[in-house]
């Protein structure tokens, strides 16, 4: 059951924290960090051997090495077997709400082999919900808020949130969009919450719908999908909650520019060039399954300007994609050459006014571009991708051009990469 008053709690705990500057989020952090190594050198056997260690000298972690180390590294003695049993009957029957003494079992996406499994107490789970509602409610937590959520798997996650002022009603996105849209504007919602694709889907009905605020997960949300939401909802800001089972790691603020939440998390940076990075984060109030120093797949962008807000908090220019979404074309030396998922929708954007595509670079390294285009489109891209590459140094790859389609039953990507690697 989730606690009503922890959840208000946290929610007052966050919206009234405040930095003045950077060195003081930075002592803050610190404190939080040696708080959390104690926690862990002595309730998780993993990390047991590490304690009085400082941050730095804990391992990387990623995903695999998780999973591979699931049982010494939990602290609330779960082994793996059980949890994923759990967390598969859970998906088969799409019923959420069990859970092993006090901790719910989720599977986080990926493929069959690289799905992992979360652990989450209640406690946590108020957490979290404190901590979201602090960062993306508008006006008060006592205000009355119609709530809309579009997501693929109902989790009990989400339905702590739900209270008497808080009304959550849940679109699965599997129903048919006709089913949904009628609720939907039964509803009247006053947040909608759900990825760019169900976002801009819902586009042709916004003159129905008056949300206050639109707030975009899940995947990544494009400059060009961005705008035509904004227009569609007369909104001046998609706010976006970047977050994912490792943890809520962002937040759009009031300007439009998603800050890293680090009043909860600490942010390792693995950087690629200038200002692209690789994120390594340690969480500062996860216990069940502790974050420490865990490396994501995905690529930031860091903005170098301060945001107007004030906000001492690192500022993004975007959040990029994943990393296994690089591009990575055979040089002419024989080398691999990487180019961001960044460069590839410019290279769209720069051969006119495009809409809807997919581009998929195959296993073969070749391309698949998916759109609804003239001959003149196409050979405006042909040329230039034969400019990036001669720009670039690698070979010019076959390039397929296919009618634009996408399986609503997968994440929408528009930039993707199956080259083996
Ligand atoms: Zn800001």
């Amino acid at each position: 059951m989730s606690n009503k008053i922890s959840i208000l709690m946290t929610y007052l705990k966050y919206k009234r924290m405040h930095f003045k500057n950077r060195d003081e989020l930075e002592r803050y952090q610190k404190k939080q960090i040696t708080k959390q190594l104690d926690f862990v050198t002595s309730c998780s056997g993993f990390y047991g051997s590490y304690k009085g260690k400082p941050l730095e000298e804990l391992p990387l972690m990623d995903k695999k090495q998780m999973m591979d180390n699931f049982d010494e590294l939990n602290t609330v003695g779960t082994n793996r077997e059980e949890a994923m049993k759990l967390a598969i009957d859970s998906e088969r029957s799409r019923d959420f709400s069990e859970k092993l003494n006090h901790i719910t079992v989720g599977l986080s996406s990926g493929t069959s082999d690289t799905r992992g499994i979360f652990l989450v107490s209640d406690k946590e789970k108020d957490m979290w919900a404190g901590y979201i509602l602090s960062k993306v409610l508008y006006g008060s937590i006592l205000d009355k808020y119609e709530v809309a959520f579009f997501m693929r798997a109902n989790s009990n996650l989400y339905e702590s949130v739900s209270s008497s002022n808080i009304h959550f009603v849940f679109y699965d996105i599997y129903q048919s969009v006709e089913d949904n849209i009628r609720r939907l504007i039964e509803q009247k919602p006053d947040i909608i919450v759900g990825q760019p694709s169900i976002l801009l889907d819902l586009c042709r009905y916004a003159k129905d719908l008056h949300p206050k605020k639109v707030i975009s997960i899940a995947e990544v949300l494009e400059d060009s999908d961005r705008e035509i939401i904004c227009r569609a909802f007369n909104v001046d800001v998609i706010h976006q909650v970047y977050q994912c089972t490792e943890g809520c790691l962002a937040t759009t603020c009031d300007q439009g520019t998603i800050h890293l939440n680090e009043d909860i998390v600490f942010f390792e940076k693995e950087y690629l060039d200038e200002k692209r990075f690789i994120p390594v984060i340690t969480d500062f109030t996860r216990t069940s399954q502790p974050i420490i120093r865990y490396r994501l797949n995905d690529i930031l962008v860091e903005r170098k300007d301060r945001c107007p807000c004030g906000s001492c908090f690192t500022a993004l220019e975007r959040i990029e994609g994943r990393e296994d979404d690089v591009f990575v074309f055979d040089g002419k030396e024989n080398e691999e050459i990487k180019v961001f998922p960044d460069f590839i929708r410019r290279l769209v954007m720069f051969s006119g006014e495009v809409g809807d595509y997919r581009i998929v670079q195959a296993e073969d390294g070749s391309l698949e571009v998916y759109w609804d285009q003239s001959s003149d489109i196409r050979d405006k891209f042909l040329t230039e991708l034969e400019k990036m590459a001669s720009d670039r140094g690698f070979i010019m790859p076959a390039v397929d051009f296919y009618e634009y389609s996408f399986d609503r039953s997968r994440k929408l990507k528009r930039v993707e990469s199956r080259r083996k690697r």
